[in-house]
């Protein structure tokens, strides 16, 4: 479709009234909302961190809906903010002020086709990730994508953070996992290449552009992306460790045994299992002893139940035999796999209870991570002595969430005062060794000042340059991911 201009399109009348009456005449009620109960919850993210203010929340039902949407605000100089799930954590997905409109993609919320033969899925940017996932089920097909949040996470939100999660280590992240995207810019074009091509060389590939976006470069209305064959076996280990270092090793030895099967490798400290089993109902201790560090190791595939069984068994014995194991428990039934997932997944959850805390979401190369751990500890006790480490996260891909909760007794305030500083100075940390203080989250508000810092000076020139040159208007998500 070729490229419009927005002041073209509308009439002048429009132009007159304000953004709001433009689309009040042409979307009724249940396509605009300025009810403050409906728009208080899209106006406050899942850590409790960001809180916005709008005018209203648009909610178009398709494409040309948004067409439209996009047409009226960039004519008045407003902006908007794209929402999908709003489970997003670096603030991106909040808008700030009264010129920034809520567009929710809720209401686009179909999948589109699925294909067997060419093991695709063509779904609309507001369908969450857990009906992705279904939908592949019941064409005996995998959609890999595993994060904690997927009942409420969109496709669009997914690909606009590059969302990661466990299963990145076989299957990669969400941009391994796109074929091609639909999606709508500035100046009202849409973008369709849903064709679900695995080969199109035709120059430069805007589905890498849009994918880890973040709302600035345009909206992403709908996507097609790959299925694999469903896994017949799974097999779930936790294991009791010493420390990061046998975590590495084992990670090491669960990869030569099984390279192509391992679907899942995960740490986590002690202190993260007693949060979630003293915070969380129904939650156990997976093992008799405790142990200070802990692994979630998952092998799946095989053409049958059991078929990865004596792989599991291999990767137990030897890593007993190492003294990489202390303990472990290995689950025979799907619930109890379910179960060893939950204690890994309900971290961010028990998390909030145990007081505020300051996050961080890094990656290092793999072999780095036990001197991190180290050497992060000084640098958290030099900020603020007690304060408790969780560090936890996708040891496969040298991925932590480096969150440190407020010493028992510290006021709230005073120790989220300390957000900034302890940041500094872990990222300083995290980039003196090589690795990025944005690891699956993004950068959104939260992080848009410490990117200008760290980021190469080269990369921003560039990043600035295509943010002008495909929204000069700065009509998406103003000041999120750079600062005007
Ligand atoms: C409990 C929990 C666990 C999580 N675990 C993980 C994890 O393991 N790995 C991981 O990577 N993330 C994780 N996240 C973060 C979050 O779930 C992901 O970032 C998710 O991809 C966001 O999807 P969403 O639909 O909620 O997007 P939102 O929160 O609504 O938006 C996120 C960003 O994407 C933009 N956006 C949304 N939809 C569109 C669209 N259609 N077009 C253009 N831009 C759009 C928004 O403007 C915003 O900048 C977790 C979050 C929670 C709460």
């Amino acid at each position: 479709m070729p490229s419009m201009n927005v002041c073209n399109v509308l009439q002048l009348g429009e132009l007159l009234m304000s953004s709001l009456d433009a689309l009040a005449n042409i979307f009724g009620p249940d396509q605009l909302v300025t009810d403050e109960h409906v728009l208080e919850p899209m106006l406050k993210e899942w850590r409790d961190r960001f809180f916005g203010t709008t005018t209203a929340a648009l909610f178009p039902k398709n494409t040309d809906d948004v067409v439209r949407m996009i047409q009226i605000i960039a004519a008045h100089g407003d902006h908007i903010i794209t929402q999908g799930g709003n489970t997003g954590l670096v603030g991106g997905q909040i808008p700030r002020n009264k010129r920034e409109f809520i567009l929710s993609t809720k209401k686009m919320n179909k999948i589109r086709k699925v294909n067997p033969e060419n093991n695709s899925i063509t779904a609309e940017a507001g369908t969450t990730l857990h009906e992705v996932q279904m939908a592949a089920a019941d064409i005996d097909r995998l959609f890999p994508l595993s994060l904690a949040s997927e009942g409420s996470c969109t496709v669009g939100g997914n690909l606009a953070t590059n969302a990661g999660g466990t299963a990145v280590l076989r299957y990669g992240n969400m941009r391994d996992l796109c074929l091609g995207l639909e999606f709508v810019t500035a100046d009202g074009s849409i973008h369709d290449n849903l064709s679900g091509l695995r080969k199109d060389n035709t120059g430069y590939d805007l589905r890498h552009l849009m994918v880890g976006s973040e709302g600035t470069l345009g909206i992403i209305t709908a996507a097609t992306l790959k299925l694999f064959a469903a896994p017949r076996d799974r097999q779930v280990v936790m294991a009791g460790l010493e420390s990061p270092s046998d975590a590495v090793a084992l990670l090491s030895l669960a990869q030569e045994l099984g390279q192509e099967q391992l679907s899942m490798f995960e740490i986590m400290p002690r202190i993260g299992i007693e949060f979630v089993t003293q915070y969380i109902p129904g939650r156990r201790d997976p093992l008799e002893a405790a142990y200070p560090w802990y692994v979630l190791v998952e092998y799946s595939g095989g053409s049958k139940q059991g078929a990865l069984n004596g792989l599991m068994e291999r990767l137990m014995e030897e890593g007993l035999e190492r003294g990489l194991i202390k303990d472990a428990a290995w689950a025979q039934t799907e619930q109890q796999a379910k179960d060893l997932k939950y204690l890994r997944e309900d971290f961010s959850e028990a998390q909030k209870h145990a007081g505020a805390r300051i996050n961080h979401d890094i990656s290092l190369p793999v072999q780095l991570i036990p001197q991190f751990m180290e050497e992060g500890a000084k640098v958290v006790s030099s900020v603020c002595p007690d304060a408790r480490i969780v560090s936890f996260g996708h040891l496969g891909d040298g991925n932590l969430h480096y969150n440190v909760s407020q010493p028992i007794g510290m006021d709230r305030d005073a120790y989220l005062a300390l957000w900034e500083t302890m940041n500094e100075k872990v990222h300083d940390l995290v980039v003196s060794m090589g690795g990025s203080i944005s690891a699956e989250h993004g950068i959104g508000v939260l992080k848009n000042d410490e990117l200008a810092r760290y980021k190469n000076p080269a990369d921003l020139t560039m990043m600035r340059a295509i943010k002008q040159a495909v929204d000069p208007g700065n009509l998406f998500a103003p000041d999120r991911i750079l600062r005007a």
